[in-house]
């Protein structure tokens, strides 16, 4: 997070949102001068939280290094100590958000080996947005300057399957699973449009990008990722592997 940053979050700050910052302020924030550095009190940063990434890239690359030590089963669980508990106390600064499905088989922050304090996390059934999902996704970037978000979906998606076989079969699923179902019909449609040898799997991996490019391109995000502080990523989860495979809008160094 570097002061450049700090002039358009002040602005943010101060503009339109400024009753909304208020409310978020309740969430805790980094601090309010924006210069990426602890609030004055608290405790001094393990290693690990005084190299924490500030671009799109760095962000990116220590998830997928994360990622990697979740495949290769050598697990640092960074950060999760007392020490890291009382220096993220009084305030928060995350590097990444993470959209991901509700699934109990992937949790971000094991599949990404990270800490306390590391992620802005939402989970929905199949990964699917509204407003107030698109709200909390946009908070770290359009508050603090998070550089990093992440749509991942997942092999055998179970909410997914649902829908397919719902909209496919024009039989609606009971009570609010349908409105899961309703979300998803945008990429059953491109689904359907093609042959797919497995079509539930294709239906998650164009619904990850789908929500990618929404994120992407909506009024409050775009602008970030036109000035390269912001990058939107779709990534699709393993469950065999534990692997995640980057679909689209991967940043560069
Ligand atoms: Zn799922």
């Amino acid at each position: 997070m570097g002061t450049a940053k700090a002039p358009q979050r002040r602005a943010i700050l101060t503009g339109g949102l400024a009753a909304g910052a208020a409310l978020l302020t309740a969430c805790s924030s980094k601090d309010t001068a924006g210069t990426g550095k602890a609030v004055a009190g608290t405790p001094s940063p393990s290693p690990a939280t005084a190299s924490r990434p500030d671009s799109p890239w760095s962000a990116f690359a220590r998830l997928m290094d994360g990622n990697k030590r979740w495949v290769d089963g050598e697990l640092q669980h960074p950060d999760r100590d007392p020490k890291r508990r009382e220096f993220v106390a009084e305030a928060q600064d995350p590097y990444g958000v993470i959209l991901s499905c509700i699934d109990s088989r992937v949790p971000p922050e094991l599949v990404f080996d990270t800490g306390l304090g590391d992620l802005f996390v939402m989970r929905t059934g199949g990964q699917v947005v509204g407003p107030v999902v698109v709200g909390s996704v946009e908070y770290g970037p359009m508050t603090s300057g998070t550089p990093l978000v992440v749509v991942l979906g997942h092999q055998r998606c179970g909410a997914v399957k649902a829908a397919y076989e719902a909209l496919k079969d024009r039989k609606p699923l009971p009570g609010n699973l349908q409105s899961i179902a309703e979300a998803l019909r945008p990429a059953y449609r491109e689904t359907v449009e093609r042959q797919h040898a497995d079509p539930v799997d294709a239906m998650v991996r164009i619904h990850t990008k789908q929500t990618a490019a929404d994120l992407r391109s909506n009024k409050d995000l775009a602008p970030l990722v036109k000035k390269g502080e912001l990058a939107v990523v779709s990534a699709y989860y393993s469950l065999d592997t534990g692997r995640v495979e980057v679909l689209s809008g991967a940043p560069s160094a």
